[in-house]
C-alpha cells in the first residue's frame, strides 16, 4: 500500500502516519516527492492487509491510500508519484537531465594502465571512472582480477584524477574492503539474482550499479533492485549490457527498447552498457549514441590505452587516443535528449559526429589521428 499526503500535510501528520504502518507490523519508507510526501507501506501479504484496515484515510495530513499495482514497490514510478530518482555520487549527478559518462577499463591491471586511464576519461569529462578488482570470468582459469591490489590502484586513480569509482563485488565477503572504494557498487549480471548479496548493499547505502542479467527479464531486474531499495538503499542505478537471444551475430542482443520502457515503470536511472553487449569496439560508440538518443542517464563503457595488450575484454576496448573523440560525439546526442553531461569539465574536444581533430585531446597532442570508433 502507498500512503499519499496531502500538500499541507505536517511533519507530525507524517510521522503518525509512518508509526500506525509499523504497529501494523509493516515497513514504512518515506519518499520526499518535490511537492508531497508519499510512504510505502511494506510488508507480506497479510501485513498488507492490516495495513488497509488501519482507517489511514481518514487520519490527519491523508490525501489517498492507494494500492501498489506492480510486484516492485519501491522500485515503481507509481511510489514516487512519476518523479525521477537522481542519485549524487560525490556531488556528480546520475538520473533526471544528466547524463553520466562512465568510462574506464575492463579490468585494474597495473598502476600505469589504471592511472593513465583515469587521466584519459577525466580529461575527456567523464562522470565516473569504473575498473574491476574482481573479475566475473567464464573460465575459472581466466585472470580473475587483482582482488585486494586492484581497489588500492582505483583509490590512487581516484586520488589522482578526483573520479569517484565503480567497482565490482562478487562475493559478500569482499564487501568491506569494496566499500572502502567504492563509491558506486557494481552488481554484475551474473549475479543480479544474488539476493543476499543485494539485501547486503542494500544495508550498505552505498549507491549500486545493477547490471541486468543475461536472461533476466525488466521484471526480474526490478524485482533485483527492490532488495536493495527494500533495506533503505535509495541509491539505485539500473544498467541495460545486453541480453540472450538467438541471434548469434554478436555477442548479446543490446535491448534499447528496455529503456523507455523501464522508465514508463520504474523512477530509477538507467544507463547502457554497450561494450558487454556488442563485444566489439566498433559497436560501442554508434550504439551508445542510440542509447543517449532513446532516453537513458547515461553508458558505461570500457576503455584501455593499448586495448591490443588488455588483459580482458580488449576486442570492445575503446583506444584511449579516440576517447575525447567519443565523449563528445555522445554528450552531443545526450544533449538531443535534452541531458547535461554530469559533473567534470566538460568534454574538451568539440569533435563532430563525423571526426575531426579533437583539439587539446591527448590524441591531437601525441599526434595521433583520432580515429573515430
Ligand atoms: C563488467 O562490467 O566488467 C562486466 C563483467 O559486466 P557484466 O556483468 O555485464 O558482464
Ligand atoms: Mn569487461
Amino acid at each position: 500500500m502507498m500512503v499519499v499526503m496531502k500538500e499541507t500535510a505536517t511533519e507530525e501528520d507524517v510521522v503518525a502516519v509512518i508509526k500506525k504502518i509499523e504497529r501494523a507490523g509493516a515497513r514504512a519508507h518515506r519518499i520526499r516527492g518535490a511537492r508531497v510526501n508519499v510512504i510505502g507501506a511494506i510488508g507480506d501479504v497479510e501485513q498488507d492487509v492490516s495495513v488497509a484496515s488501519l482507517g489511514l484515510e481518514g487520519q490527519p495530513g491523508v490525501d489517498r491510500v492507494m494500492e501498489i499495482l506492480k510486484p516492485y514497490k519501491l522500485a515503481s514510478l507509481q511510489m514516487t508519484h512519476g518523479e525521477r530518482t537522481v542519485i549524487d555520487v560525490e556531488g556528480r549527478k546520475i538520473g533526471g537531465e544528466h547524463f553520466a559518462l562512465i568510462a574506464g577499463p575492463c579490468t585494474v591491471e597495473s598502476r600505469a594502465q589504471t592511472l593513465e586511464t583515469g587521466r584519459i576519461v577525466r580529461d575527456a569529462g567523464a562522470t565516473l571512472l569504473r575498473g574491476g578488482a574482481y573479475k566475473p570470468r567464464t573460465s575459472p582459469y581466466a585472470f580473475q582480477g587483482l582482488g585486494a591490489e586492484g581497489l588500492r590502484l582505483l583509490a590512487e586513480a581516484k586520488a589522482e584524477t578526483g573520479l569517484p569509482i565503480v567497482t565490482e563485488v562478487m562475493d559478500m565477503r569482499d564487501l568491506d574492503l569494496v566499500l572502502e572504494v567504492a563509491d558506486v557498487v557494481q552488481i554484475g549480471a551474473r549475479n543480479m539474482q544474488n539476493y543476499p548479496l543485494l539485501a547486503e548493499i542494500g544495508r550498505s547505502g552505498r549507491p549500486a550499479l545493477l547490471k541486468r542479467g543475461l536472461s533476466s527479464t525488466l521484471d526480474e531486474l526490478l524485482m533485483a533492485a527492490e532488495y536493495i531499495l527494500k533495506e533503505g538503499n535509495p541509491n539505485v542505478i539500473l544498467c541495460e549490457r545486453g541480453i540472450r537471444t538467438f541471434e548469434t551475430a554478436y555477442r548479446f542482443t543490446l535491448d534499447l527498447m528496455a529503456v523507455p520502457v523501464l522508465k514508463e515503470l520504474s523512477h530509477l536511472p538507467i544507463v547502457v552498457d554497450p561494450s558487454h553487449a556488442a563485444g566489439r569496439r566498433d559497436l560501442v560508440q554508434p550504439l551508445s549514441l542510440a542509447a543517449a538518443a532513446v532516453g537513458a542517464d547515461g553508458v558505461i563503457v570500457e576503455v584501455h590505452p593499448n586495448p591490443d595488450e588488455a588483459v580482458c575484454d580488449g576486442p570492445q576496448a575503446l583506444r584511449g587516443a579516440d576517447f575525447a573523440a567519443y565523449a563528445a560525439a555522445v554528450t552531443q546526442a545526450a544533449a538531443l535528449a535534452r541531458k547535461t553531461l554530469s559533473g567534470g569539465e566538460p568534454a574538451r574536444t568539440a569533435a563532430p559526429a563525423t571526426g575531426g581533430d579533437p583539439a587539446g585531446s591527448g590524441a591531437a597532442a601525441s599526434g595521433r589521428e583520432p580515429a573515430l570508433v
